[in-house]
């Protein structure tokens, strides 16, 4: 960037839109969802962040759930500096690599070897290989609503019908390749049980968020989590937990350790990397076992493993492991929901929050949002005129209504008062 060019949101957007398709490295910072000019932000600091018109807002969208200790954390920007100042990257095993590794190991339940890639996608990916691998297997279970980056097998939609073969989610992947996905709705235990009762023999692996994150904050009902344990142990089946978003969030070991059910894989990105790109898959030794250069499923990466990355994630869960700041977080969490839950109570509009620990959506609806289809009756354009009031009003959340809010340390008990204030106002106003 030139220092002496003066940035504004349009300037950014516009140079942006002439290089990018859409302006943007990742569809929803386009905010066609809310039908509004996207904002470039240039600077975070805590709870807050600045656009490049100079405003600033209390944020809540914390760069889709990376920094759970607020932006530019003045301990992990010092460890990343002190590595950085080291250099980039080796493109051999550093020192950062196994201190990060032992951290996961020690918070994950399931984890006890663990393998790092550049993101979220990476490790889905690599954990559906893993489980064909090890299984000689074919089909997948996912769930509608949940999203698990955009690996071919993963970006995959419902077909007609319980337990029916999925169609593509998108252009450019072939039906044979989707038709191996058995999308299921979320929270449907009985779907399940007919999915493994017709092709338990041919199921590699079941993958779920353990709770929603991606479909607005849905949480698993009494019982789901483990049926499904039950059901993949029971055809040999791998159990594939991604908590890309929940881990390090809900608690030190991530969801698993909240509902006492314990994955063959846990899928790992956002926080681990503390706001660098990074990825991991974990798991019992006998299934990491499998992975090259040990085992034979072939999985392998320039960066991973990037001595800057690693030092910026080790340190973020470094500070999560001595600061155990999940109850502070529950407290947060909570305060912004009640605070919710009033306001559109008193304006009379229909809502639903759903939240677990720093993690929570409004819903425009009364629905209880319990999958997919239901997430789907909030009131998507009264969330596009709120999400717009709330920006103009110094507030930002997620530019889409089915996505999480996120809580960090940094937010103050003022911070959520301030945002809920803000909040009653941007209703009053529509
Ligand atoms: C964000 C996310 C991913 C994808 O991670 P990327 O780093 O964006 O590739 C996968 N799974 C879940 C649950 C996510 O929220």
């Amino acid at each position: 960037m030139q220092e002496t060019e003066k940035i504004s949101n349009p300037s950014v957007v516009e140079r942006a839109r002439k290089v990018l398709p859409g302006g943007v490295n990742s569809p929803v910072r386009a905010f066609t969802a809310v039908g509004t000019e996207p904002i470039s932000l240039v600077r975070g600091s805590g709870s807050r962040v600045w656009d490049a018109d100079g405003r600033e807002y209390i944020d809540f969208l914390a760069s889709w759930g990376p920094l759970i200790l607020g932006h530019s954390h003045p301990a992990v920007l010092e460890e990343t500096k002190k590595a950085l100042e080291n250099g980039l990257t080796f493109g051999l095993t550093n020192p950062y690599e196994p201190l990060i590794g032992e951290a996961v190991v020690s918070m994950v339940p399931s984890a006890q070897k663990v393998r790092f890639v550049n993101s979220g996608t990476e490790a889905t990916m690599s954990a559906v290989r893993l489980a064909r691998g090890i299984t000689g297997r074919k089909l997948i279970v996912k769930f509608e609503g949940c999203y698990h980056g955009h690996y071919d097998s993963l970006l995959v939609s419902a077909g007609s019908g319980v337990a029916t073969f999925g169609i593509p989610g998108t252009p450019g992947i072939p039906e044979d390749i989707a038709r191996l996905t058995l999308v299921l709705p979320y929270n449907d235990g009985e779907a399940v049980e007919e999915a493994f009762f017709r092709y338990g023999e041919e199921i590699a692996c079941v993958i779920l968020e353990p709770v929603a994150g991606n479909m607005g904050v849905v949480l698993p009902e009494r019982g789901f989590l483990e049926k499904i344990r039950e059901l993949t142990q029971s055809y040999g089946s791998l159990l594939i937990f991604d908590e890309v978003i929940t881990g390090f969030r809900l608690s030190e070991g991530g969801a698993q350790e909240v509902f006492g059910v314990i994955p063959d894989i846990t899928c790992l990105g956002k926080i681990l990397g503390g706001g660098m790109p990074v990825g991991a898959y974990a798991g019992p030794d006998e299934v990491m076992s499998e992975v090259a250069p040990v085992g034979k499923v072939y999985q392998a990466g320039t960066l991973s493993g990037n001595p800057v990355a690693m030092a910026c994630g080790f340190k973020t869960l470094q500070i999560l492991r001595e600061s155990k700041p999940y109850g502070e977080l529950e407290n947060k969490g909570k305060r912004l929901e009640e605070g919710l839950k009033e306001i559109t109570g008193e304006r009379g509009i229909p809502a639903t929050v759903n939240r677990l620990g720093s993690m929570l959506t409004l819903f425009f609806t009364d629905e209880k949002v319990r999958d997919f289809e239901t997430a789907k009756s909030s009131d998507t354009k009264l969330f596009s005129k709120f999400f717009k009031a709330l920006l103009e009003r110094g507030i930002l959340i997620p530019p889409s209504q089915f996505e999480a809010w996120f809580v960090s340390t940094a937010h103050s008990d003022e911070d959520i008062d301030t945002a809920l204030e803000k909040v009653r106002s941007a209703l009053k106003s529509l």
